[in-house]
């Protein structure tokens, strides 16, 4: 039935001292090492080692079945993310029902006359995708990329490719504004396509589909699109058993207190239950849908709203449910007390996790994760050429994305959500707001002119990761 404390060190390969001390954390007392947990209580303690539950949830004999998608929008300013959405929305046989208004809770579903639905994420834009995915919620499965017919691609379109491929998702495309005289979408796709992004009618797997987000056209040709990619990725999850979900928006309601919209990712949340959300904690008082209808639960991939936490969570917070109060207050504690250590310690824990790892299988490839911002194209190749210059069977400079232009907030967001650092070439030093979020982050921005005074940089940045490696 259950499994020992040593067992489960062995599944998480996380060490015996630090399951001990999240079971103390927990709340669980554990008399000797060959004690039997309870599987809900391994479960707990590897989900908060970041050890999948599913690998340890049986899924045997589980109700698994297949699940709508959950889709984000980004793309550049003013391209017509919001538009779409709102377009988008109205579509939604909830909007309908409400007559148009819908409270906003940070998602909404569309529903298809097949039976079929999309989850579309209310948060236009890549801020909100790698806050998510920084925290470790991979909650879109889709990107739906925005571009104005009119402007094409620019830096912005660049990014939220690049912060997509980072996360594994895919991307269909939108190409917006088509009703505007100046729109010529065949530019747009060529401008894709150089790209890099393999688009479907020129032999690749993107999807492409031309929409007015304005005069509302080709809206349910995108859903249809959506439908399709959801279809191919053959999207599952596990109805039955507790809850995996996470926040994609949380606020402070005055009559309410705090309320969070939730997405399930697998099992079933209902009301009642203790929960820890991130480092919060709380017992669901009531369940409410996208209409803010009263409901007794939330199933996969679909958007609730959540009452009774006890205090204001972030999106890309994870929710845990477990089975008393005692169990969810020690939880938050001692994650709390977990993030108060790591912000003081995070140094230092990245220089003992490399020593660790490369203690276990001889000396490892380093990776070094590189964002390049450069004042023109022709410089931005120059230096990622270079750059590339160090690789070596001991290293590996993986260049995650470039752009011309100075280091921008985005920058910081994307290199935090792949652990990457961020070398400026030829640009200005990033505004003192940029700079401070990537201190905060702990994110290494170098800003060079001279390429040998660059490469010098990246080589210490190595050793610090590796010491000795060279
Ligand atoms: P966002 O910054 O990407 O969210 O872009 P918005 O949705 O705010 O749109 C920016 C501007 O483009 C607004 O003035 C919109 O009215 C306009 N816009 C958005 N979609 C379309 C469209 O399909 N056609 C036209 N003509 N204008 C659009």
């Amino acid at each position: 039935e259950g499994m020992t404390i040593v067992e489960l060190a062995k599944r998480t390969g996380e060490s015996i001292r630090v399951l001990q001390d999240i079971l103390v954390n927990v709340g669980e007392k554990v008399d000797s090492e060959f004690d039997p947990l309870s599987i809900d209580v391994a479960e707990l303690v590897a989900m908060e080692v970041g050890v999948n539950v599913r690998r340890l949830h049986s899924n045997e004999g589980a109700k698994v079945l297949v699940r709508p998608a959950v889709v984000t929008v980004m793309g550049h300013v003013d391209h017509g993310k919001t538009s779409l959405l709102d377009a988008l929305r109205e579509t939604s046989v909830a909007a309908k029902e409400a007559g148009g208004i819908t409270q906003h809770i940070g998602a909404f579903v569309v529903s298809m006359p097949s039976g079929a639905s999309i989850t579309f994420l209310d948060t236009p834009g890549h801020a909100a995708f790698s806050a998510m995915r920084a925290r470790g919620a991979a909650v879109t499965d889709i990107v739906v990329l925005v571009v104005a017919a009119d402007d094409g691609v620019m830096p912005q379109t660049l990014e939220a490719m690049a912060h997509a491929k980072a996360a594994g998702v895919p991307i269909v495309v939108a190409i917006n504004k088509c009703d505007k005289p100046a729109a010529d979408p065949e530019r747009v796709r060529l401008q894709l396509a150089s790209e890099g992004l393999p688009l479907e009618e020129m032999g690749g797997d993107v999807q492409v589909v031309e929409v007015s987000a304005v005069n509302k056209l080709g809206l349910d040709k995108l859903e249809e699109c959506l439908l399709l990619q959801a279809e191919l990725m053959d999207l599952k999850a596990r109805i039955d058993g507790p809850a995996q979900a996470y926040v994609v928006e949380a606020r402070l309601d005055r009559g309410r207190g705090p309320l969070a919209t939730a997405i399930v990712k697998a099992g079933t949340l209902l009301c009642g239950q203790h929960v820890v959300v991130g480092s919060e904690w709380g017992r669901i008082r009531a369940i409410r849908d996208v209409v803010g209808k009263l409901t007794e639960r939330g199933i996969p991939a679909m958007p609730v709203e959540i009452e009774g936490l006890r205090g204001l969570p972030m999106a890309g917070d994870d929710i845990v449910v477990v089975d008393s109060e005692e169990r969810a207050r020690m939880l938050s504690a001692g994650r709390k007390k977990k993030h108060e250590k790591n912000r003081l310690m995070k140094v230092d824990e990245e220089k003992i996790d490399t020593l660790d790892s490369s203690e276990e299988e001889g000396p490892k490839r380093v990776e070094m994760p590189v964002i390049v911002k450069a004042d023109v194209q022709g410089t931005v190749q120059a230096v990622t050429d270079s750059l590339k210059t160090l690789n070596s069977p001991q290293v590996f400079v993986n260049v995650v994305h470039v752009g011309v232009g100075p280091i921008s907030q985005s920058d910081v967001d994307l290199a935090q959500a792949c652990g990457a650092c961020i070398v400026g070439f030829n640009v200005r030093s990033p505004p003192i707001s940029v700079s401070q979020a990537a201190t905060r982050a702990g994110i290494k921005v170098k800003v060079h002119r001279v390429i040998y005074h660059l490469l010098e940089d990246m080589g210490s940045l190595i050793v610090d990761k590796a010491p000795g490696i060279f």
